[in-house]
């Protein structure tokens, strides 16, 4: 018999920083018969997730659902609030920021995306600035990604929100929760945030294909003036038809019986206490990277991401080779650096469905990786990450 080289025993360790593991209870929950999209069963099934769905942006108004990943979600914040031509602010906290910079661009919105150094989230002090040198309220809206999956940098939302309020400014806030939203806290309506934007895929326990916009009345108000062309992401039918539990067009079903289990879970577990357990896990991991020497990519202490941490590699090592050689010998993938960091730092996935002993083995295979790769550290880290887990 031919020996296989491509064989792997066991589960493959998916620790980049989502698409995330799934539970195997919404896989079983997906384990479902198609059933008709216009018929009372699945009329019902939509009501249900669409209304307890709220509970996990924390708000009360409406939540748009698209068969689509969060790229969709992105452009149906803009064109259903927006005008050509309309002046935003945008802040560049990295690879995410940047590709929403370039949707507004497409669509001729004139972005002042302000620059920034890939180590640090949107600094408040600077939204009151340039929003109160905008005396006439040119600028119609605020763009801010909440967790920057490129970096591992979680920008202060609610802080956000207060300079916005301080220089009384009227722009919309719209705010990217795709690696944020079912791990790190959010509260859509006490932020007073008119476009929230979401995806299954990273902390909501799902696999990829569905995204979110959850909205504010003031966004349905800047909804009738906006006059960009629109059609697929268009709220307006999405709104009508979800009244009754239906879609303007054919919703993925299976992915509805998914989030209906996936709310579920992240309720038996209570939203709060899946928080502290994400913050947990993070504050091991960087135990884990601090004590092996190594430099974690945000800068500010305050604003540890805690669903992922992005790990600098010293000068002169290729975190695409220490991945490579984590994947092939460890079964284990770690999301590689994006764009400005491509090469220079890796990203360690901890959120979604996640414990102590996963964690305690995704570390175990990161130090074993830096071993073998060559890349100077300290040996330890795991230890201290495991005293941490055991207090
Ligand atoms: C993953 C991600 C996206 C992109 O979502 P897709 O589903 O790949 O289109 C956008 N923003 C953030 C913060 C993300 O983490």
């Amino acid at each position: 018999m031919a020996k296989s080289n491509s064989f792997k025993a066991g589960r493959h360790f998916l620790q980049i920083p989502g698409p995330t593991n799934l539970p195997d209870r919404v896989l079983r929950a997906m384990d479902r018969a198609i059933i008709d999209h216009r018929g009372p069963e699945f009329s019902e099934i939509a009501k249900r997730v669409l209304d307890r769905v709220k509970q996990i942006f924390k708000t009360k108004n409406p939540v748009i659902m698209y068969p689509g990943s969060g790229t969709g979600a992105w452009e149906a914040a803009i064109v259903n609030t927006l005008n050509p031509g309309d002046k935003v602010l945008m802040f560049e906290t990295g690879q995410f920021s940047s590709l929403w910079w370039e949707i507004a661009e497409k669509f001729n919105i004139e972005v002042d995306f302000v620059s920034g150094d890939w180590r640090t989230g949107v600094d408040p002090k600077v939204v009151a600035q340039k929003l109160g040198d905008d005396k006439d309220h040119k600028i119609k809206a605020v763009f801010v990604v909440h967790n920057e999956t490129s970096t591992g940098v979680a920008s202060k939302i609610g802080e956000i929100r207060k300079a916005m309020d301080s220089v009384n400014h009227p722009a919309l806030f719209m705010v990217d929760t795709i690696s944020s939203l079912g791990s790190i806290d959010y509260k859509h309506d006490e932020w007073k945030v008119d476009v929230t934007v979401g995806g299954s895929q990273k902390g909501l326990l799902l696999p990829p294909g569905l995204s979110f916009n959850a909205l504010s009345p003031k966004a349905l108000e800047a909804h009738k003036q906006a006059t960009m062309p629109k059609h697929y992401w268009d709220w307006l039918p999405m709104i009508e038809n979800n009244k009754n539990g239906f879609f303007p067009f054919t919703p993925a079903t299976n992915l509805v019986y998914g989030l209906d289990e996936a709310i579920n879970m992240l309720l038996e577990e209570g939203l709060e206490n899946v928080f502290t357990r994400h913050t947990r896990h993070a504050e091991a991991t960087r135990i884990a990277v601090k004590a092996w020497g190594l430099e974690i990519l945000c800068k500010n202490e305050d604003e540890y991401s805690n669903s992922l941490t992005a790990v600098l590699l010293p000068d002169g090592h290729d975190a695409d080779n220490f991945r490579k050689i984590v994947l092939e010998d460890f079964d284990m993938s770690l999301g590689m650096g994006l764009n400005k960091v491509k090469g220079k730092v890796f990203r360690i996935g901890h959120l979604g469905d996640f414990n102590d002993l996963m964690l305690a083995g995704t570390l175990s295979g990161v130090e074993m990786g830096l071993k073998k790769a060559g890349i100077p550290y300290k040996a330890g880290g795991i230890m201290a990450a495991l005293d941490f887990l055991a207090k």
